[in-house]
């Protein structure tokens, strides 16, 4: 059975502590937050803050490129499906809860800072001792006869502050430097866990946090260089009824070797995630539609040519087929005017029968 049929949902790791308190940190109108809570309890989704958050955001239209696939998945709970939290939470919370790494380098941090503001009270300390000792025995010094005693005296108070102030400094340096090393290993861990919310569990490609973070860069680098850029969205064919013919787990693994021919047939400075389901989305640096329509073209066939054999044993599955839409990025396009053109002509491909790419049809026409 598929980790999304079994996975419990930790409560507890759901950010604030109960709807009260989302309630209050989300300034929302009334009629937003009374469709939040009917659709809530249409889903049978548990009322909790990161869930309300989700769908409140979903309400008031501010999702981009979530909203289509929180509307699938709303979709698949109308038609009785009870995974619907399970699938929400694993797309759209889970993946953005990773902040451990980063408050537990905020705690060594803090540590780190109250153990240098110590040392650092410490040297100023030794510091103006030592400053009152030199001007004491300037003093002393002055005096009309010198007596050797005197003079002895205050050569051992002088190195005995000195020493003080040279401990104090030795402590202070070492101190420092190791802070400078727990901040440089801190800053690896936080972009480690960064590098990790960013890509898809089950494939390893980027996620939709990923994807829509590379795609606003490559909008970046097209409006800076002036270079084409295109995407191309993949989506399985018939995948629900893989599904429930074979089960979620070879299902799964369709999805794996789905993602392994994609990031085969792409070429490098393309990006390849998968935005959530059984749906791919490739960006196209520096290409033109001609090309990207052969490039999507070389994903197509080098799916349906993946071998399956070890997935579902000899002759029992015939292959998989995917249908692909491609968009250029065109003046005024924002990203998602661009993933809109990708989708209609995806929808375009599977109209016209599935397993074939078409370009953007305005583009097209
Ligand atoms: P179409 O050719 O029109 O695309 O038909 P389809 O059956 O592929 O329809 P659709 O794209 O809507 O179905 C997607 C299915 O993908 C439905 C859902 O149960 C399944 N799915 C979504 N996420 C996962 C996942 O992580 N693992 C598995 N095994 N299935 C998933
Ligand atoms: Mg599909």
């Amino acid at each position: 059975m598929s980790p999304h049929c079994t996975r419990e949902l930790p409560e507890g790791s759901l950010g604030a502590k109960n709807l009260a308190a989302a309630l209050t940190a989300i300034d929302l109108s009334a009629s937003q937050g009374a469709a939040v809570i009917g659709l809530l309890e249409r889903a049978r989704v548990p009322p909790q803050p990161a869930f309300y958050k989700l769908l409140y955001d979903y309400v008031s239209g501010v999702q981009g490129l979530f909203s289509e696939r929180v509307r699938d998945i709303l979709a698949e709970g109308d038609r009785g499906s009870s995974a619907v939290g399970e699938r929400l939470y694993a797309e759209f919370v889970e993946p953005y809860e990773s902040h451990e790494t980063v408050e537990r380098a905020i705690a060594r941090i803090t540590e780190r800072l109250q153990t240098l503001d110590v040392l650092l009270t410490q040297s100023v300390r030794a510091s103006a001792a030592q400053s009152a000792s030199l001007a004491q025995a300037s003093a002393h010094f002055g005096a009309p006869t010198l007596d050797t005693g005197l003079v002895r005296d205050w050569v051992g108070r002088l190195q005995a502050t000195h020493e003080a102030m040279r401990q104090a400094n030795v402590t202070l340096v070492g101190e420092l430097q190791a802070a400078q090393a727990e901040l440089d290993g801190t800053r690896a861990d936080i972009e480690r866990s960064r590098e990790s919310v960013r890509r898809d569990p089950l494939t390893g490609l980027a996620n939709r946090g990923g994807l829509d973070q590379a795609l606003g860069a490559a909008i970046k680098a097209h409006h800076a260089s002036g270079a084409p850029l295109a995407c191309a969205v993949i989506d399985i064919d018939h995948f629900k009824s893989l599904n429930d013919r074979y089960g979620h787990q070879v299902g799964d693994e369709v999805l794996r070797i789905v993602s392994r021919a994609l990031l085969a047939s792409a070429r490098s400075g393309d990006v390849v995630g998968r935005p959530g389901g059984d749906e791919f989305l490739v960006v196209l640096p520096a290409t033109d539609l001609p090309t990207a329509n052969v490039v999507a073209d070389r994903i197509r066939s080098a799916i349906a040519d993946a071998d399956l054999r070890g997935v579902l044993g000899a002759g029992t599955l015939g292959g998989i087929t995917v249908s692909v839409g491609v968009a250029p990025f065109r003046p005024g396009d924002s990203l998602r005017s661009l993933l809109d053109c990708a989708d209609r002509s995806l929808y375009a491909a599977k109209r016209q029968g599935r397993n074939r790419v078409v370009v953007d049809l305005a583009e097209a026409a």
